[in-house]
């Protein structure tokens, strides 16, 4: 007889996977044991076991590994569980799930929000929402839901990138018609490495080129197998068009909310993150907030990064005057002193000047820790070493696919009792800002094969402080890692900036080409340095100093105050208003 072990408690769906039977079966053998229960039930071990043996199984119970498997889950859901970590169980209450949608552009996003908008607005409000602040709530089965307003995966994965994961369930939309595409596979991607559970809503059924049975193969080809299909995704057809399946999908998201059970303290110090966040015509600046934990009350003072503000007005989603909102509720708020970003974290302090004095602290520590760098390679295992890390989180991208899946083979290999390699995306083509996001919200390091990455993509890395590390040795790529593993990489070094000046003039020069004529702004220029050329805040180009002139002499520095002319190999495109930012290569103590 077969042994299988089954935990203290299991869902239906589960245990038939145990047993790699289908669910209806299970159902049906319940069922005959006077036991009604749908394929999400939760059932006890002793039950799951008469079950099971009358289906022919030996059955032993797992205890230890239902425990460690709950504590791989405290850390899947960093953001609210961070929030949460303080708090008593006994103190929490439910909260309406937070969703989010993502998905190819043109698949229908805005417009299913808009319906879902319109559709389930609590009664008598329905005419009254004449603005959008980001976020807003519907009822469906007298319970509430809160939805995101800022489709797609960049938002969703720049708020992870800052700190703040404010959604518990994604909304996969996929138009019936155009199928998986590169961001529908992309988008899967983020919400899989958040570890949001994700419902597919099979959008535009009324077109007569839809063809859910294609786009059902396409999502069970990248993971996402229908439930029909004895996988474990909700796939609801929808129309945004003819507001079709509006009530399915609400009641789908009620169910994954039911299994995930979103709590908070109503009772706790307010906290929760920006939205959306801009200065208005007559009202001044207006924040929109998405309550976490807490409540926030008219009359709280906030303090966001280095604003700061006591509320002055506050209003719900539908623009309606409010005095307090809880946790999950999207709220617009005035009486900030500045701008905050998307993502930002908020809190309440007493008063106005508690919070600056608060500022004047935090701008010092935020100065130290700026220099902190997230997971790159070659620290991985000090972090190891430290046990802050068990978990070597990887971005993988390749030219094409014969080369990505045995790179993706040979990686998951890798894994051992101690660490393990979690490949977050593995995709083809260059590096993109998409990746450096996710890598950054993630603690990911990039791994390319026989690709590059495009300019924006590494100004991100650069700000994100994101690793990215090329090859084009298959043999080199997985040593590296194996390296990491084991501690073993050579050392690391870091660009260090030495100087910063600005492009004022452009002159050409025979035999010469172009060069920048500059003014020296801070630190100082060296002719053996690098130097990057930065267009708008977006870095257009890097490279060695081949010359350095100061009136007509060539030099090997320039201090800050001078006009100097300056040329970096194979560069001709200098435009006035340019940076150019001077640099080092240093070697990083490992100590
Ligand atoms: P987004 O980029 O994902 O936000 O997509 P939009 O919501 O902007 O929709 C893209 C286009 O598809 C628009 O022209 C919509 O009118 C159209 N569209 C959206 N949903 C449906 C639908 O259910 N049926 C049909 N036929 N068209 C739709």
């Amino acid at each position: 007889m077969a042994q299988i072990e089954i935990p203290d408690f299991v869902t239906v769906r589960e245990l038939a996977n145990i047993m790699s039977r289908s669910p209806i079966d299970v159902i049906k053998e319940l069922m005959s044991n006077g036991i009604m229960a749908n394929i999400n039930q939760q059932i006890d071990f002793d039950t799951a076991a008469i079950v099971a043996e009358e289906m022919g199984f030996e059955v032993v119970q797992q205890a230890e590994i239902a425990a460690a498997e709950e504590e791989v889950e405290e850390v899947d859901r960093p953001a609210w569980r961070q929030i949460l970590a303080d708090e008593e169980e006994a103190d929490l209450e439910p909260r309406p799930p937070v969703v989010t949608m993502l998905g190819h552009v043109d698949h229908g996003k805005t417009s299913l929000l808009d319906v879902l908008r319109h559709t389930n607005v609590q009664a008598g409000e329905a005419g009254g929402i004449t603005q959008h602040i980001g976020a807003y709530q519907v009822v469906q089965s007298g319970q509430l839901i809160t939805f995101l307003d800022t489709p797609g995966h960049e938002a969703f994965t720049a708020m992870r990138a800052r700190g703040a994961q404010a959604t518990d369930i994604a909304i996969l939309v996929v138009a019936a018609d155009d199928g998986v595409m590169p961001q529908t596979l992309e988008a899967a991607d983020h919400a899989r490495a958040a570890r949001v559970p994700i419902i597919v809503a099979l959008n535009k059924i009324d077109l007569p080129a839809s063809n859910p049975l294609r786009v059902m193969q396409q999502l069970s080809d990248i993971g996402l197998t229908p439930q029909e299909w004895d996988g474990e995704t909700m796939i609801i057809p929808v129309s945004a068009k003819e507001k079709l399946g509006v009530d399915d999908l609400l009641e789908a998201i009620l169910l994954v909310g039911e299994d995930l059970a979103p709590k908070a303290n109503p009772k706790a110090e307010p906290t929760g993150v920006v939205l959306e966040a801009s200065k208005e015509k007559g009202r001044g600046i207006m924040v929109t907030l998405l309550v976490q934990n807490g409540t926030l009350r008219h009359g709280d003072t906030l303090l966001i990064g280095p604003h700061y503000g006591r509320i002055k007005a506050m209003f719900d989603y539908t623009g309606k005057p409010i005095k307090e909102a809880g946790p999950s509720t999207p709220i617009a708020v005035s009486g900030l002193n500045g701008i905050p970003e998307a993502g930002d974290s908020f809190r309440t302090v007493e008063s106005e000047k508690v919070a600056r004095k608060i500022v004047d602290e935090i701008e010092v520590e935020v100065a130290g820790l700026q220099r902190q760098r997230p997971t790159s390679l070659d620290e991985f295992f000090a972090r190891l070493q430290e046990g802050e890390e068990k978990t070597l989180n990887l971005i993988v991208k390749a030219d094409v696919q014969g080369s990505l899946e045995p790179i993706v083979n040979s990686l998951e290999k890798l894994s051992n009792d101690e660490v393990s390699v979690e490949i977050l995306r593995s995709a083809t083509g260059n590096v993109t800002e998409s990746d450096v996001m996710l890598a950054s919200a993630s603690d990911a390091v990039i791994l390319g094969f026989n690709v590059g990455a495009d300019t924006i993509a590494l100004a991100a890395a650069s700000s994100e402080q994101v690793e990215i590390k090329t090859y084009n040795i298959i043999y080199h790529l997985i040593e590296d890692v194996e390296k990491a593993l084991k501690g073993m990489l050579e050392p690391t070094y870091e660009q260090v900036v030495i100087g910063r000046a600005e492009v004022r003039q452009v002159f050409r020069i025979r035999n010469l080409g172009r060069i920048a004529g500059c003014y020296m702004r801070t630190g100082e220029g060296r002719r053996n340095a690098q130097a990057h050329v930065i267009r708008n805040k977006k870095l257009v180009y890097t490279g060695n100093v081949t010359s350095l002139k100061h009136l007509q002499e060539n030099v090997r520095e320039i201090k800050a105050g001078f006009e100097f002319g300056v040329r970096i190999d194979n560069f001709d495109d200098y435009q006035s208003g340019d940076f150019v930012e001077f640099f080092v290569t240093q070697k990083v103590d490992a100590a």
